[in-house]
């Protein structure tokens, strides 16, 4: 086995066990492998290895890669950074989910890009759990509005909500409020039941809040190339 076969077996023990822990089946889990800063060549042994989910936070490595991987049947691109209307075009052009909508803005240009003929796409609203504006995502006292503005877009389809757990507290309570921003979602979508969190250092907890959708990158594919 290699030390990439090896690392992703050892994230999906993980990934059960921490499931079971919490009472939950493991098999509603979507683990996406984050391949950021690491090259094509990382994505076509993920995918030798079974592995059909990968994330990319960024466009223009996104936009590369994922032409690179084109004949990688059935593998689905998550776009997990933050975006500019600008790259709205690209971004939907390759991606099969885009979990970072934080603004009615790029909500409008992601629904403008579709081409007719295109598939929906799916979406998750980013929430920002920090007081940090800085930081991407929406204020969860923005959340309802969003979800509105964006469910009432027919070429996007809102399914929940995606966070990173702030650096400067335990990601177990912020995890916790954002549970309670995918029930603001459902309120207006009744069926977006998707809750993408968790990352190398914090899954187990966030899958004791009921996280959907993991984003692991390091744990499985090792330490990041130097990237300046
Ligand atoms: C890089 C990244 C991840 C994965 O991070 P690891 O700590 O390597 O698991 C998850 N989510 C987002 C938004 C990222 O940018």
């Amino acid at each position: 086995m290699t030390d990439l076969a090896a690392r992703l077996a050892e994230v999906d023990q993980r990934i059960a066990d921490a499931a079971r822990a919490a009472g939950r089946d493991p098999s509603e889990l979507t683990r996406i492998v984050v391949t950021k800063f690491h090259p094509v060549a990382l994505v076509e042994q993920l995918y030798r290895l079974g592995v059909r989910d990968v994330g990319e936070n960024r466009q223009q490595e996104f936009t590369r890669k994922a032409a690179d991987a084109a004949a990688l049947d059935g593998l689905r691109w998550h776009f997990i950074g933050q975006a500019q209307t600008n790259k709205a075009r690209a971004i939907r052009a390759a991606a099969s989910v885009v979990h970072s909508v934080d603004r009615p803005r790029l909500a409008d240009a992601l629904h403008g890009a579709g081409e007719p003929g295109d598939a929906v796409l799916d979406v998750l609203l980013q929430v920002n759990l920090t007081d940090d504006a800085g930081r991407g995502g929406v204020a969860p006292g923005e959340l309802e509005a969003l979800a509105a503005h964006t469910a009432a877009l027919s070429t996007l389809r809102v399914r929940g909500v995606m966070a990173v757990a702030p650096l400067d507290e335990p990601p177990a309570p912020a995890f916790e409020r954002l549970r309670r921003c995918a029930e603001t979602v459902r309120r207006v979508v009744p069926d977006a039941d998707w809750i993408s969190a968790g990352m190398t250092a914090d899954f187990a907890e966030a899958i004791a809040a009921g996280a959907t959708h993991l984003r692991i990158g390091s744990a499985i594919t090792g330490p990041r190339p130097d990237h300046g």
